[in-house]
């Protein structure tokens, strides 16, 4: 039985894809894995749109933890109402 060794290696080479913060658990993620919001009129609304985007893990429990934290407004910079129905983004697939 050989011991190699540790398995994991740091790996520079990929330092320069674009990583986003959980608003929930502030666990970092490539942008493409997160679930992006931005706000309207002062809903959040899911998706890219204008401006200033906040993200989370797509777990419900990083969604509540974000609301609960009222984590959304303080990234998006301004109060923004949360839909309780946005939930459904999380559990629907
Ligand atoms: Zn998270």
């Amino acid at each position: 039985m050989a011991w190699n060794g540790p398995t994991t290696m740091p790996n520079t080479h990929q330092a320069s894809r674009p990583t986003r913060t959980c608003a929930g658990c502030g666990r970092k993620g490539a942008q493409g894995e997160l679930e992006r919001f931005h706000q309207e009129a002062g809903e959040l609304a899911p998706g890219a749109g204008p401006g200033r985007g906040a993200y989370t893990c797509r777990r419900l429990q990083c969604f509540e933890r974000a609301v609960a934290r009222r984590a959304f407004s303080r990234i998006l910079r301004r109060i923004v109402r949360v839909d309780p129905s946005l939930s459904r983004l999380y559990t629907g697939h």
